[in-house]
């Protein structure tokens, strides 16, 4: 803040770290979060606003491939990004855009790569959350990338629910891109800077089809003769077009040096501790249905469970007695143990509020 405060625009150079390649320094520090290389992983913009930039280069479809594939249950504004990116291709999202909607005993996983190979030679892209932010399900990222490569579709994930809250090799399991924004697991305030992944197979193969200076080379950024085409840089940076908010960034680094510090491998297995003692008390005390999967390996730190009705008044009720929680009216409410901070009594106090509301 005093640097904020006394430098202005001589922060791009003297602030400590320099604002002109802070972003860089924030995406290594992502690289574990994701499991990606320091090439692959770039800071930058909002996520709604990342995955439009990202669609425009990885969904490219031709007459006959150009199916996408998403869930009925994807967050809002991965649904309208994918209608309009389908509609800007002057196609017609009705015979376009598949949504599965998984049976009752059947994972996301399984219908999705049974929904990939039915779809064959016509799927363009699969775009799913890697968690998803109603039911907490934590899908089999690496077999799904696996179905769709088999038909050689692209294939990307929404991690705004699941960055900083599961293990993520994406790298490793040949994900073709992610974005994610740093304001859930991340702790990083709404708004913030979000983050992306492109594979290493694509950098220099697939190009940022929108230009912008901060995704240019940063030895001639500045540089600004007419005459010079735009050069991106040979890695997920490529995608990057403007300048990044430094405060925010400032916020994304604070938070993402404490994952760094911590790891993703400690922060799970208390995830997982937390997790399962908050599904205990909740079964022992509420008889509440549990809408996340219950197998540890298919969920990550959220909890849903289903008050028919009344998701909006049990809220309110909890933020009253200082428990946050997040309600999906009608039926939802969703609980979410951060391991960073969230202690083994705060979840027992959790449960005992919620059932004195409950039964009040
Ligand atoms: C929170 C969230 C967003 C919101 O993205 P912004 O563009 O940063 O507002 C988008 N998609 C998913 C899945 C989210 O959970």
């Amino acid at each position: 803040m005093d640097e904020w405060a006394t430098l202005g625009v001589e922060g791009h150079w003297q602030g400590r770290p320099d604002w002109f390649r802070y972003d860089e320094l924030v995406a290594s520090r992502l690289t574990g979060v994701v499991g990606g290389s320091r090439s692959e992983v770039a800071v930058g913009g909002t996520l709604t606003a990342n995955l439009h930039v990202l669609l425009a280069s990885f969904y490219r479809p031709t007459r006959h491939r150009r199916m996408v594939l998403a869930e009925r249950t994807s967050f809002p504004s991965d649904r309208y990004a994918l209608v309009s990116q389908i509609e800007w291709h002057d196609l017609d999202p009705r015979d376009t855009l598949v949504e599965i909607e998984p049976g009752p005993t059947q994972s996301t996983t399984d219908a999705v790569c049974a929904a990939v190979e039915s779809l064959g030679d016509e799927l363009a892209l699969v775009w799913l959350g890697g968690v998803n932010y109603l039911t907490g399900e934590l899908l089999d990222m690496e077999a799904i990338t696996a179905a769709a490569h088999s038909v050689g579709s692209i294939v990307g994930f929404d991690l705004a629910h699941a960055a900083g809250n599961v293990p993520l090799s994406l790298h490793d399991w040949g994900v073709d891109l992610a974005a994610w924004c740093s304001y859930k697991y991340l702790c990083s305030g709404p708004g913030s800077v979000a983050g992306w992944f492109v594979h290493e197979r694509h950098l220099g193969t697939i190009e940022p089809t929108f230009a912008g200076w901060w995704g240019n080379e940063p030895a001639t950024r500045f540089d600004m003769d007419q005459e010079r085409d735009f050069v991106p840089r040979p890695t997920a940076d490529g995608w990057k077009s403007s300048n990044p908010p430094i405060l925010s960034l400032a916020a994304v680094d604070g938070a993402s040096s404490l994952f760094e510090e911590v790891g993703m491998a400690a922060l799970r297995a208390k995830s997982e501790r937390l997790t399962a003692l908050l599904v205990e008390l909740l079964d022992e005390r509420t008889g509440l249905e549990v809408l996340t999967p219950r197998q540890p390996d298919r969920r990550g730190n959220q909890i849903s469970v289903v008050v028919p009705g009344r998701a909006a008044a049990v809220q309110s009720e909890l933020a009253a007695r200082g428990v946050v929680i997040d309600d999906r009216p009608p039926d939802v409410l969703r609980l979410a143990p951060s391991p960073l901070y969230t202690t083994y009594e705060e979840v027992w106090r959790a449960v005992e509020e919620l059932r004195r509301v409950l039964t009040a």
